[in-house]
């Protein structure tokens, strides 16, 4: 009541997958909010029209115009420089190549826009309105069909020479691991990802081992997901239990380097495959506090995503808060 529009801002969470939207205040409360799906394969020209329809919706919601904002955030995935505003490229997004997105809102809606990626915008909304309110140094560990990361120091995102660091999920843990959707080998997300659970449960099951994880699946291989091999697991299947254990170590390992590279306050892990919980969590923790150094361990506390699916679209609003204050020079 009686808000203020000069206190709004637009959030935007472009997904591989789906397009978050929603106008916020200073609060980060929500006055509206558009999801829609994220049209990756038919090309960079329809993904930006659905971007627009999303912000269409949810300015109509929140009663109000472009014009009304105080100023527009994006969270995107994939490398991006936060400053000029291109993103460079994006796995989640086929045939995006140095694509001027921040330019591009800023002409078509009239509005100052700022350019984040996800992870990070994700780690600046759990920051702003978040489980690491009040706490200056963390790291935010997305857990999805990749893991994404964003480094807060001194309560800031780290964002490296040419704002891409914090790639957590392309650190490489086994050297001659499997490929990675980065070029590399053994990364982090090629091996404690949703999209990890899942590949090696299709293979064993190929490789014909003994499971009714098909079964939950309702016979239908491309069904195999996270939650699936979850359901089985509580259900008593054995390789179930033996697939997400062997993601929860690989998880604990990389957390362990995290903790001892950072020596942070808290880890707060969000993302989809994060809602496993405690059988994925706690089996992770324990494997990095055996390899963590002891004094780095005791010091971190673990904490879960405490805005869910709206940490990123959050953060993007905060990130262009942030900005605008600032006069839009620095970053974050
Ligand atoms: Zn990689």
């Amino acid at each position: 009541m009686g808000e203020k529009h000069d206190n709004l801002v637009l959030g935007i969470d472009l997904g591989g997958t789906k397009i978050l939207t929603a106008v916020a205040n200073t609060q980060g409360k929500m006055l509206s909010r558009d999801r829609s799906v994220t049209p990756a394969r038919e090309g960079q020209q329809a993904v930006v029209k659905s971007i627009l329809e999303s912000v269409g919706r949810t300015l109509d919601q929140a009663h109000i115009d472009a014009a009304d904002l105080a100023a527009i955030g994006v969270g995107a995935p994939g490398l991006s420089n936060p400053d000029t505003g291109i993103l460079f490229t994006s796995p989640n997004l086929p045939g995006w190549k140095d694509v001027p997105l921040k330019e591009i809102i800023e002409r078509k809606l009239g509005k100052k826009t700022f350019l984040i990626n996800d992870a990070n915008a994700a780690a600046l909304g759990e920051f702003c309105f978040g489980a690491a309110r009040s706490v200056h140094n963390f790291i935010y560990v997305g857990l999805g069909t990749g893991i994404g990361g964003g480094i807060v120091i001194d309560g800031k995102i780290y964002a490296g020479a040419t704002g891409t660091a914090g790639e957590v999920g392309h650190m490489v843990i086994h050297d001659d691991g499997p490929l990675c959707n980065c070029g590399n080998k053994g990364c982090w997300e090629i091996l404690a990802s949703g999209a990890a659970l899942a590949r090696e449960a299709k293979r064993r099951i190929k490789e014909g081992a003994k499971t009714s994880i098909l079964d939950y699946a309702s016979g239908n291989m491309e069904r195999i997901d996270a939650e699936v091999i979850q359901k089985a697991s509580q259900d008593g299947d054995k390789l179930a239990g033996e697939l997400i254990s062997r993601i929860a170590y690989y998880l604990g390992v990389g957390l362990a380097n995290l903790i001892n590279i950072f020596n942070p306050e808290m880890i707060v892990v969000g993302g989809g495959l994060s809602n496993m919980g405690d059988i994925l969590l706690e089996p992770a923790y324990e494997e990095a506090e055996r390899r963590a150094f002891r004094q780095a361990y005791s010091a971190v506390r673990f904490a879960c995503s405490e805005l869910g699916r709206n940490s990123g679209v959050l953060g993007a609003a905060a990130y262009a808060l942030e900005r605008i204050n600032d006069g839009g020079r620095r970053l974050s």
